[in-house]
């Protein structure tokens, strides 16, 4: 099923669409390792997961592998992530017939970032634009997706992201899944803006559980997401408190999703981060706002 329909059964419904990411296990490590994941996730009946695209190049081939598994096995939709950053045509014309062999109908189009320790390859694409109008003029029915920033995108400007991408959605993202963020009043003052513009596509709100200080500063720092006032007293006073750390961590997220889901966000996209137990404590407390 395309997400952009279970979106709009979704609405139907008054729920918001709930949805999990996981990413492939490196290359030392046996795909299976995923496999066990993926059987718990299941049990907590997401409406899709989404599988990442690693950007080093290493873990790409599990993409489509791990996304026809929950798809074939576990009959559950899922969104292979798509990167285009230094890639030539025919290197995506490869994956798009491998999605299509294995009867996957999502692909979250995505630019990937320039790499920082070695010069760039010429690729085919600049931005993921080019990749959904790329992939929507092939006509192998797929149901495209974007990536947004509530914060916005580091590279660019508040305004021209916004119109970047107002340009995405009117050449084919068909849904938007949200930068992680810490401050939900931030993406309020976003969607006015995208309102304003009128973007009207689903929008999810990507989740993290911050479960562990130090794996999180560098996640922070990647995706260039701030750290709320509110948030700092948290790393500040559990930062040497592992355990308490993952407590505060998982109810701050938990509180989000509720304040989100009552402001009436159209998705809940949660970084898994591949952790069973903190989205089962996660799920175990929203079971009745989400379901
Ligand atoms: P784009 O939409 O192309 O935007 C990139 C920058 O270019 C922005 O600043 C934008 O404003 C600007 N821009 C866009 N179009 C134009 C234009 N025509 N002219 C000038 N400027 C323009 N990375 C991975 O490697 N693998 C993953 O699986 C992955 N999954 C992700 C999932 C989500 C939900 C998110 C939010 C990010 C993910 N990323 C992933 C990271 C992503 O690749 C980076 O954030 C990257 O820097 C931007 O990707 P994008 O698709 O948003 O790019």
């Amino acid at each position: 099923m395309k997400i952009k329909d279970i979106y709009m059964q979704k609405k139907e419904s008054k729920k918001p669409v709930f949805s999990f990411e996981i990413f492939p296990p490196n290359s030392k490590h046996p795909i299976d390792t995923i496999y066990n994941t993926i059987d718990e996730l299941s049990k907590f009946n997401p409406d899709f997961i989404s599988v990442t695209y690693g950007a080093g190049g290493s873990t790409r081939g599990r993409t489509v592998e791990i996304a026809s598994r929950i798809k074939n096995k576990y009959n559950i939709e899922s969104l292979a992530h798509l990167t285009c950053i230094e890639a030539k045509k025919n290197e995506i014309d490869d994956i798009l017939y491998k999605l299509k062999e294995n009867n996957i109908e999502n692909i979250l189009a995505l630019r990937g970032d320039h790499p920082i320790d070695r010069e760039p390859i010429k690729g085919d694409f600049n931005y993921a634009s080019d990749l959904i109008t790329y992939i929507k003029n092939k006509n192998m029915d797929f149901s495209l997706g974007g990536a947004y920033y509530p914060e916005g995108h580091f590279e660019t400007n508040d305004l021209m992201d916004l119109f970047n991408l107002k340009r995405k959605v009117d050449l084919g993202a068909e849904f938007l899944i949200s930068q992680i963020f810490l401050d939900n009043e931030i993406l309020y003052r976003f969607k006015e803006k995208t309102d304003k513009l009128g973007i009207n596509v689903p929008f999810a709100a990507g989740i993290i559980p911050v479960t562990n200080a130090k794996q999180m500063k560098r996640i922070f720092s990647l995706s260039h997401c701030s750290i709320s006032p509110k948030f700092k007293r948290i790393l500040d006073k559990y930062e040497h408190n592992p355990e308490a750390l993952k407590e505060a961590g998982i109810a701050y997220a938990t509180e989000q999703i509720i304040d989100l889901v009552a402001w009436g966000i159209d998705g809940i996209h949660l970084y898994t981060m591949n952790k069973i137990d903190t989205t089962r404590k996660i799920v175990k407390d929203i079971e009745y706002i989400i379901k």
